[in-house]
């Protein structure tokens, strides 16, 4: 292939993608779609692969494991709205085969083990969402490109205790709270810690929690800070790892950034992610993510799927009286 064909190619493969895209901003060229800026910030990793004859390799961190607050989500395990977004980013993965005949991976680095102290997520039920997010996986039409990657795969961390693991990761690869908290205050990062603040919070907040607002608030700002710190390292050995991999993020990015923000199911809120709601089936063949009492507040009725409780549908209009 000439470098011109490589090229034409890689941007047909970044097509699929870029129509997903969570944008941070619609102004300037992320008023496009698809944006030519974000477009052209990760065609270098996209054409070697191709030039190189193999498959497009993206990484995605993501899926930690299940917000512990039960108004917002039906359980610990993954459920109907882990299971959209594995579809659609195995669609994802088909539809760039269709361009490019080697197609793609995703790795899904799940995040959870990095910061579940932080985020108030038991090991056990991270650990046990990890195995049913493979079991998902494994059950994708074949071939999904679809992988999963976890703290404790990377080969010199088996085995350790999961606490032991964080603090090697936090000392090869995390920026020190107080640079952090500086660049946050600064403006940097603000849309991200305002987000996060938002999810901790909200997941403190349960009719068990006895405590102020004010308090909580002030727990959910130290602890948003862990959790961006952590994120950061995880993606910093990540890039380590996998170097010729595009970035992908389930966050609002910046145009051209060197991470491209996608959403993995339609969602009325930007921010909003399956570990954070509930899969709702609108009637119309579609589903939407939608948190668990809103759902409820919708009147909705729960499906159970092999008798574990899956998402919600929203019953048909009551038929009227003759
Ligand atoms: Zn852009």
């Amino acid at each position: 292939m000439s470098d011109s064909d490589v090229t034409r190619v890689a941007r047909r493969v970044m097509e699929p993608v870029l129509r997903h895209q969570r944008k941070g901003q619609r102004t300037g060229s992320c008023a496009l779609t698809p944006c030519p800026a974000c477009r052209d910030a990760h065609l270098v990793r996209v054409e070697r692969c191709i030039a190189a004859g193999e498959p497009v390799r993206f990484v995605l961190p993501a899926f930690p494991g299940k917000s512990p607050n039960t108004a917002k989500v039906l359980g610990v395990l993954p459920d109907m709205a882990e299971k959209l977004a594995l579809e659609f980013l195995s669609g994802l993965t088909e539809r760039i085969r269709q361009v490019y005949a080697p197609g793609a991976e995703i790795l899904i680095c799940s995040d959870g083990r990095v910061f579940s102290d932080a985020v108030g997520i038991p090991d056990e039920h991270i650990t046990a969402y990890q195995r049913e997010m493979q079991t998902l996986i494994d059950a994708l039409p074949q071939p999904s490109g679809i992988g999963l990657f976890n703290l404790e795969d990377m080969p010199e961390l088996a085995g350790l205790p999961h606490d032991r693991m964080r603090e090697i990761l936090s000392e090869r690869y995390a920026e020190p709270l107080e640079q952090l908290r500086k660049r946050v205050r600064a403006g940097e990062e603000a849309p991200l810690y305002r987000a996060i603040t938002r999810f901790l919070f909200e997941d403190g907040n349960t009719p068990e929690y006895t405590g102020s607002r004010s308090a909580l608030q002030r727990d959910a700002r130290a602890r948003a800070y862990v959790v961006i710190q952590r994120s950061k390292a995880w993606g910093d050995l990540l890039a380590d790892r996998f170097p010729g991999a595009v970035r992908l993020s389930i966050h609002p990015q910046a145009c051209g950034a060197d991470k491209l923000g996608i959403h993995l199911v339609q969602t009325p809120d930007n921010w909003l992610t399956p570990w954070h709601s509930v899969a709702l089936d609108t009637g119309d063949g579609g589903h939407v993510l939608i948190k668990r009492s809103e759902a409820e507040e919708r009147g909705a009725e729960l499906v159970r799927i092999a008798g574990r409780p899956s998402h919600y549908v929203l019953s048909a209009p009551a038929a009227t009286a003759a």
